[in-house]
């Protein structure tokens, strides 16, 4: 059993109410519809609307700063969501451990499902190395991390 970012399996949880289905690889698809992939969007369980403002973690920093309590995540009006962040980071490692998953499918350069690369916080589609804020404590937590 893997956990998935939810809006790659077709679910319309992204900040503008679309999903990443066209991300996704067939093997992926066809592991979803045999059940043994669970779709989850860290952002919509940590309690942020959808859609919503984009968001990216400030001054170019990784997921773990964000953990750690050293940089924050904002959203494109300038609200801060970092709470909303680590809460949603936190129920996504809730239920890898309660199911024993060990491993992760997450969506490119997003702020939470990101892995290896994501934007700097400046909007301007400037992409720097580091990962989401549920990737980083997923990663943390000993659980794998594949991006599509
Ligand atoms: S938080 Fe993750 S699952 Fe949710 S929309 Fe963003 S990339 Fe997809």
């Amino acid at each position: 059993m893997k956990l998935c970012s939810a809006c790659l399996l077709g679910l319309e949880c992204r900040y503008d109410g679309k999903s990443n289905l066209e991300k996704a690889s067939e093997i992926i698809l066809q592991e979803f519809k045999s059940g043994n992939i669970i779709p989850v969007c860290p952002e919509q369980l940590g309690g942020l609307p959808t859609p919503r403002a984009p968001s990216e973690i400030q001054g170019g920093m990784s997921g773990e700063y964000v953990i750690d309590g050293k940089c924050k995540v904002r959203s494109k009006n300038g609200e801060d969501v970092t709470s909303q962040f680590i809460k949603g980071a936190y129920e996504v490692l809730k239920i890898a451990k309660a199911l024993g998953i060990t491993e992760y499918i997450g969506a490119q350069r997003s702020p939470s499902c990101g892995c290896g690369k994501k934007y700097d916080g400046t909007f301007t589609a400037t992409l720097v190395n580091g990962d989401g804020v549920t990737v980083a404590l997923l990663k943390r937590n000993g659980v794998s991390v594949k991006i599509v």
